[in-house]
Protein backbone atom coordinates (compact mmCIF):
# COMPACT_ATOMS: atom_id res chain seq x y z
CA UNK A 1 0.00 0.00 0.00
CA UNK A 2 1.08 3.66 -0.94
CA UNK A 3 1.95 5.53 1.90
CA UNK A 4 1.40 9.34 0.59
CA UNK A 5 -2.57 8.97 2.11
CA UNK A 6 -1.72 12.67 3.24
CA UNK A 7 -1.01 13.84 0.03
CA UNK A 8 -4.44 16.65 -0.66
CA UNK A 9 -5.90 16.48 -3.71
CA UNK A 10 -6.82 19.72 -5.44
CA UNK A 11 -10.40 20.09 -7.85
CA UNK A 12 -10.13 23.38 -10.62
CA UNK A 13 -12.91 24.17 -12.29
CA UNK A 14 -12.71 24.98 -16.05
CA UNK A 15 -15.53 26.49 -17.70
CA UNK A 16 -14.47 24.82 -21.38
CA UNK A 17 -13.00 21.42 -22.34
CA UNK A 18 -13.58 17.85 -23.99
CA UNK A 19 -13.88 15.70 -21.15
CA UNK A 20 -16.26 16.65 -18.10
CA UNK A 21 -13.14 15.93 -15.88
CA UNK A 22 -9.39 14.61 -15.66
CA UNK A 23 -7.33 12.99 -12.67
CA UNK A 24 -3.69 14.17 -13.04
CA UNK A 25 -1.76 11.91 -10.48
CA UNK A 26 1.49 13.40 -11.06
CA UNK A 27 0.41 16.66 -9.46
CA UNK A 28 -2.50 15.38 -7.53
CA UNK A 29 -5.09 17.57 -9.14
CA UNK A 30 -8.53 17.17 -10.68
CA UNK A 31 -9.81 19.44 -13.67
CA UNK A 32 -13.63 19.63 -13.77
CA UNK A 33 -15.05 21.14 -17.20
CA UNK A 34 -18.73 23.27 -16.35
CA UNK A 35 -19.87 23.05 -19.77
CA UNK A 36 -19.84 19.56 -19.93
CA UNK A 37 -22.56 19.55 -17.39
CA UNK A 38 -26.57 19.72 -17.03
CA UNK A 39 -27.05 20.35 -13.52
CA UNK A 40 -25.20 20.83 -9.99
CA UNK A 41 -25.71 17.44 -9.14
CA UNK A 42 -23.65 15.94 -12.25
CA UNK A 43 -21.33 18.40 -11.55
CA UNK A 44 -20.73 16.96 -7.83
CA UNK A 45 -20.72 13.77 -9.34
CA UNK A 46 -17.91 14.21 -11.34
CA UNK A 47 -15.96 16.31 -8.94
CA UNK A 48 -16.59 13.04 -6.58
CA UNK A 49 -15.71 10.46 -9.51
CA UNK A 50 -12.27 12.57 -9.98
CA UNK A 51 -11.59 12.40 -6.15
CA UNK A 52 -12.04 8.70 -6.26
CA UNK A 53 -9.38 8.63 -8.57
CA UNK A 54 -6.77 10.51 -6.54
CA UNK A 55 -8.06 7.82 -3.37
CA UNK A 56 -7.49 4.67 -5.65
CA UNK A 57 -4.39 6.39 -6.54
CA UNK A 58 -2.81 7.28 -3.34
CA UNK A 59 -3.92 3.72 -2.02
CA UNK A 60 -1.85 1.69 -5.01
CA UNK A 61 -4.86 0.08 -6.35
CA UNK A 62 -4.40 1.88 -9.58
CA UNK A 63 -1.00 0.33 -10.12
CA UNK A 64 -3.16 -3.11 -9.88
CA UNK A 65 -5.92 -2.58 -12.05
CA UNK A 66 -6.38 -1.32 -15.90
CA UNK A 67 -7.95 2.24 -16.74
CA UNK A 68 -10.83 0.16 -17.85
CA UNK A 69 -11.33 -1.72 -14.13
CA UNK A 70 -10.75 1.43 -12.06
CA UNK A 71 -13.82 3.25 -14.84
CA UNK A 72 -16.37 0.19 -13.69
CA UNK A 73 -14.86 0.42 -10.41
CA UNK A 74 -16.15 4.21 -9.69
CA UNK A 75 -19.10 3.31 -11.71
CA UNK A 76 -20.18 0.61 -9.01
CA UNK A 77 -19.38 3.03 -6.17
CA UNK A 78 -21.29 5.89 -8.26
CA UNK A 79 -24.60 3.23 -7.94
CA UNK A 80 -23.71 1.68 -4.69
CA UNK A 81 -26.40 3.25 -2.71
CA UNK A 82 -29.35 3.04 -4.79
CA UNK A 83 -28.75 -0.83 -5.61
CA UNK A 84 -28.92 -1.38 -1.36
ZN1 LIG B 1 -12.63 8.35 -14.58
Amino acid sequence: MANNMTDMCTVDLRIFGENRGIYYDETNRCLVYLTNHETLSDLMSTMTHEVIHHCLAKLGVSDEIDEDMEEKMIFFMAWAEDSL
